[in-house]
This record gives C-alpha cells, sequence and structure tokens, in this order.
C-alpha cells in the first residue's frame, strides 16, 4: 500500500475491486485485503486487541473495533463530504469515549486508536490553527483519562502509553493539480474520482503532496523506468519544470532508482537485500547529501540525512520505490505546494505526504524512558512487538526502541 491512493497494473490481487484505490472512500473497506496476506499485523499477533478509528483492522475481532459499521460509516462520510471539521472532533469524541470505556473495562494486552482531529484541522487551517490546537487539547484530555484509568488500576508502571503521528504536516500557498498538467501535455488522464480506463496515464495522489504517476497503465507489466523513458522522457522533464515540482523518482529495477531535481541534477538510489542502501551521485545532488556515499546500513543511512531538508530519504526512496504498486514517476511537491486543486471538501491550506523535513519528522512520547533511538514510525510497531513479549515478524522493517 503506497500511499492513499494508488493503482494496480497487474491487478493480481483485485479480482473483487475495480484497479485503481481511494481509500478517501468506500474503498476504505479494502485496505484489510490489500495488504500482503503473508504480513502479519500486531492484531493478528494479539487477537483480543482493541482498535478505534484504526485504518487497518485485520485481526481484530469484530466486537474489538470501534468505529465501524453502517451508522458510523454514514457519520463519516457526512463530516468528509461537508468538510466539517465539529463533526470530525465529535467522531474522535466519540471513538475517544467509547476505546477508554473498553480499555478500562476488558485490559486489553494491546489497544491502539487513531484519531483524525488534528490532521482535518491543520489541512483546513494550517498547521498552527485554532481548530488544531483545540484538536491537541482533546487528545490530551483523553490520554489523561487513559493515563488517570491505569494509575487506577495499579496498571500504569507497567504499562506503555505511546502518542505518535503518521506524517508531519507543513503549509502550502498554492495547489498544480498534476491531473490538469498531464491532460496539458496532451494524455488521456485516469484521476480520483473520474477512474476510467482507456488512459494514458494514472494519477493517485495522496496527502496531497505526492503522488504516484503510472504509465501507459494498460499495460500489465511494471518495467523500469528506462523501458520507459522514450515515450515519457520529454514528459518527466516538463513536469519537474514546474514549480511544484520538487523530486521525480523513478524506478528503474534491479535494486536502483533515479532521483532527478529541477536544479540540483539526478543521482540514484541503490539498494541490497540486507538493507543497505547507497547514493550514487557523480554529476547532481537532488537529495543534498553532498555527494555519493559508501554502502549504508538501515542506522547510518539515517545518520547521514537526519539533519538535511530530506531526513531518511535514502531509505524512505529504496522502500517506495521497491513496492511493487509503487508508481513509474513519484513526485514529491515542493514546500509551499500540493498536487491537487480540485474535489477537496476542506480547501487545504497545509499538506504532507512530499519528502520534505516538516512533512516527514513526526512526535514520539512515550510513558518510560527508552533505551534506543526512535528513528522511523516502523520501529513503533517494532517496539511494540517488543512491549508484548512476542518476536517481531521478520517482514516488519523496525527497529525496537526498548
Ligand atoms: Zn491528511
Amino acid at each position: 500500500v503506497v500511499g492513499l491512493r494508488w493503482f494496480d497494473r497487474t491487478r493480481r490481487h483485485l479480482a473483487a475491486w475495480p484497479h485503481a484505490r481511494s481509500y478517501v472512500s468506500l474503498d476504505l473497506r479494502a485496505v484489510d485485503h490489500d495488504l500482503d496476506s503473508a504480513v502479519p499485523t500486531v492484531f493478528d499477533a494479539v487477537p483480543e486487541a482493541v482498535a478505534a478509528l484504526s485504518f487497518v483492522t485485520r485481526g481484530v475481532a469484530p466486537d474489538r473495533v470501534i468505529g465501524r459499521g453502517v451508522p458510523f460509516a454514514l457519520r463519516t462520510i457526512a463530516a468528509h463530504l461537508a468538510g466539517d471539521l465539529a463533526a470530525w472532533a465529535a467522531l474522535d469524541e466519540h471513538a475517544a469515549t467509547a476505546f477508554a470505556d473498553r480499555v478500562r473495562r476488558d485490559r486489553p494486552r494491546f489497544a491502539f486508536a487513531a484519531f483524525t482531529g488534528i490532521d482535518k484541522a491543520s489541512h483546513a487551517q494550517g498547521p498552527d490553527g485554532p481548530a488544531v490546537r483545540a484538536a491537541y487539547r482533546r487528545l490530551d484530555a483523553w490520554v489523561a483519562r487513559l493515563v488517570a484509568d491505569l494509575r487506577a488500576a495499579g496498571r500504569w508502571d507497567t504499562a506503555h502509553l505511546w502518542v505518535v503521528s503518521d506524517h508531519g504536516h507543513a503549509p502550502i500557498a498554492a495547489h498544480d493539480d498534476l491531473g490538469d498538467a498531464c491532460r496539458a501535455l496532451g494524455w488521456r488522464v485516469l484521476a480520483h474520482p473520474t477512474v476510467r480506463p482507456g488512459a494514458d496515464v494514472a494519477v493517485m495522489v495522496s496527502g496531497n503532496a505526492m503522488a504516484h504517476l503510472y504509465l501507459d497503465p494498460h499495460d500489465p507489466v511494471r518495467r523500469p523506468w528506462t523501458a520507459r523513458a522514450v515515450r515519457w522522457s520529454a514528459t518527466v522533464e516538463a513536469l519537474l519544470t514546474r514549480a511544484a515540482v520538487d523530486l521525480v523518482l523513478l524506478p528503474d529495477g534491479d535494486g536502483t532508482c533515479q532521483v532527478w531535481h529541477q536544479t540540483r541534477g539526478r543521482a540514484v538510489v541503490r539498494w541490497r537485500a540486507d538493507g543497505a542502501v547507497r547514493y550514487c551521485a557523480p554529476g547532481g545532488d537532488p537529495l543534498h547529501l553532498g555527494g555519493t556515499t559508501e554502502w549504508l546500513d538501515r542506522t547510518a543511512a539515517h545518520t547521514v540525512t537526519a539533519d538535511g531538508p530530506y531526513p531518511d530519504a535514502l531509505v524512505q526512496v529504496a522502500a517506495v520505490a521497491a513496492a511493487p504498486r509503487a508508481g513509474d514517476a513519484i513526485l514529491s511537491a515542493a514546500p509551499g505546494w500540493d498536487f491537487r486543486a480540485r474535489w477537496e471538501p476542506i480547501s487545504h491550506a497545509s499538506t504532507h505526504g512530499a519528502l520534505h523535513r516538516d512533512q516527514m519528522l513526526v512526535p514520539l512520547l512515550t510513558s518510560h524512558p527508552v533505551a534506543g533511538t526512535p528513528r522511523r514510525t516502523t520501529d513503533v510497531g517494532a517496539s511494540a512487538f517488543a512491549a508484548l513479549g512476542l518476536p517481531s515478524p521478520p517482514s516488519l522493517d523496525g527497529d525496537s526502541f526498548l
């Protein structure tokens, strides 16, 4: 699952569904089905878990999922279509209360709640808006309630309570609709909400500062960039001249991805099966790393990028480019821009999804000091398995910080 919207040219997993996805729709029901069935979720490992408003619920008993079912779905759709921040806040409040009740009553080994209010308010007002601050205060009150319950039950000293976000947020001043940009270059475009067959390019935007472009989507075979360059180079170069486009990633097969920047030139990110990555930049420096690196393990790759404008870019580029459903050209927006001009019920004043610092870095609060160094959000998953006394699945690419 490479983003909130994607296209699967192979259609392998999609017999019952169209082969384009937007999880900002009823497609959300397909998330559990879209995940690799060989990869266990934390809920598979802890079936007695409780989940509230979770994007992924595979492995949770249906009666332990808070925020599912037709009435809740209808309220969510109504809040989305109306772009109503108060309605989103009410959904979060309802789920937070039900979640706290379940945790107090059932004392589950693992409980997970995801609240959308901070994200929705940030999109509407920018990350410092008054509704955003109000959403943080509500979250603070819900955490305080959980802490009080855990103390009252004598569980506080042994429980782990963590607060984390799945992405940052950064203000934007302008939108540049990539679907329109591709149409202006003469191509037939497939983009949500208009998903029709017969397109030259499928434009799938997430965040809205990241976009996967699938070139010749009728071709059922995913091909390296060099195999598509003859027909598509001029288009990608034209997109890269737009002020909104910061980086273009071009997965090139065989553990390589080209990275292009409008003014800083081109380089290649390479990766190996053991997780090591390397930046080969003989003629340009699109990722601002100062030139070619040695082969770096995941920790070293984090260290060399951590203080720059694209934290963890080497590992993240390798991860997204290697995903079977990744686009043929993946665009990361310039600061101050996103890629979707229409169709958002909440007019976006802030964005996420690009490889920039403000959008990549997230807070992590833990109830007790941790021994290790948290580096990536995948580390939260690995640490949860460790805290539960369970082995981390080999498919999970995080490291425990406990
Ligand atoms: Zn968002």
